[in-house]
């Protein structure tokens, strides 16, 4: 087998880079352990500017159905916030749906695609179903547990936060336009609308031994509005994680995705993040070398991770949460502010001189949760 890239991993970021590196001309090969339609714990919605990133891919999101939302919701028992986009809908899809969509366009573009297939490293080499592969650049896309990324020596790095994550489907209408992240006793539960009468229902939570049942049981008005809605799919569960790596690229090999180091689930940022760095990736490449991705790809990570520290410190402290969501309730504008920075249409900077102490407050770095190596 040869290649010029070979890609471990067809979940969304592999499938990505395999699109924007073909689009470039390069020669792809891409295996995944599974066989499609690959699903995953995933809270399935889609921040407003991966309707930009897809578009470069030649990948129409319409097509996939799904549901637009158009914007957040944060809550807990005392206080509720909203806020829309600035720069238009994110839209909410079934992840088995985004695979197709990614699969279909991958497949139009002639790279070859093999399922079923794990990667597999053998006395220092790597092996697709057995055979040796011989490629110029080899791409780890297998996500949040990497082994390319332990084999090619890319685990150093820092976690700053390990959560537990469940994910299952309802049926019944969705009841707002907005995606709603709810806090609760036992963690959050984050709604998010991918069809017209289902709904997507995440959770996330630092509790082991703690499901989706659990933490949604614990917040009533979740419980009011799923009372006697039909469970449409088996929940799947993953763990969430914060995790800085010290390089994402050695030598011949460079990781995107989850692989590359990612961020907790609630800032619903992880799909957004492995498009980014698929294009990056791919005009890295085109440029002739690696160093521009590792240089660019801090960059693409630094403010969701900002914003992951954000919301982890309100999930940490629930007096710190309530004095936050008051402070939103009482001034909408910062709320809306805040929405515009975490989707990149706002600097952190002028949110911060607008609004002064008030952003201050919220803006604190966080606490490690746990360090050492990734
Ligand atoms: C509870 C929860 C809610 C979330 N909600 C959101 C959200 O609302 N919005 C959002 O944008 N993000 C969300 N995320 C994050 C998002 O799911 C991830 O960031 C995203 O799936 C990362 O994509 P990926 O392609 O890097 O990895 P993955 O989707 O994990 O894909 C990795 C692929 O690699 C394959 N693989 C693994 N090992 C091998 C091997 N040895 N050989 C070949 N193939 C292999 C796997 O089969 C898999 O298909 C959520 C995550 C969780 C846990």
């Amino acid at each position: 087998m040869h290649c010029d890239v070979l890609i471990a991993g067809g979940g969304p970021a592999g499938l990505a880079a395999a699109i924007a590196l073909r689009q470039r001309g390069a020669d792809v090969l891409l295996a995944d352990a599974l066989r499609p339609p690959i699903d995953k714990a995933c809270g399935e919605g889609l921040m407003p500017d991966s309707h930009r990133d897809l578009a470069r891919l030649g990948v129409d999101l319409r097509a996939g159905g799904g549901a637009e939302f158009r914007g957040m919701v944060f809550a807990d028992e005392g206080a509720r916030v909203s806020a829309d986009f600035p720069q238009g809908p994110g839209i909410g899809m079934r992840r088995t749906a985004l695979q197709r969509l990614l699969v279909d366009r991958a497949s139009e573009l002639g790279v070859r695609m093999l399922w079923n297939t794990p990667l597999l490293a053998k006395n220092g080499r790597l092996l697709i179903a057995g055979n040796c592969c011989h490629y110029r650049w080899l791409v780890g896309a297998d996500g949040l547990g990497s082994r390319l990324r332990a084999w090619a020596g890319l685990e150093t790095g820092t976690i700053r936060s390990r959560r537990y994550g469940f994910r299952a489907h309802f049926r019944v209408a969705p009841w707002g336009p907005h995606v709603e992240v709810h806090w609760g006793r036992l963690g959050q539960a984050c709604i998010t609308p991918v069809g017209s009468q289902e709904i997507s229902v995440s959770a996330m939570s630092r509790i082991p031994g703690v499901r989706l049942g659990d933490v949604v049981g614990a917040i009533p008005f979740l419980c009011g509005k799923l009372a006697g809605a039909a469970q449409t799919t088996r929940e799947r569960g993953s763990l969430t994680v914060t995790r800085q790596l010290a390089r994402v690229t050695l030598g011949n090999v460079a990781l995107v995705g989850d692989a590359s180091g990612s961020i907790d689930a609630i800032t619903g940022e992880g799909l957004a993040l492995g498009f980014r760095q698929a294009l990056l990736l791919a005009e890295s490449l085109e440029a002739g070398g690696l160093e521009p991705y590792e240089a660019g790809h801090s960059g693409i990570l630094a403010l969701p991770r900002r914003m992951a520290a954000l919301l982890l410190r309100m999930d940490g402290a629930p007096w710190l949460r309530r004095r936050a969501l008051e402070a939103m309730a009482a001034r909408p504008e910062l709320f809306r502010g805040l929405l515009a920075v975490h989707v990149g249409h706002e600097p952190l900077s002028r949110f911060v001189l607008r609004h002064g102490a008030k952003a201050g407050i919220l803006l604190l770095p966080g606490r490690r949760q746990a360090t050492g190596a990734a």
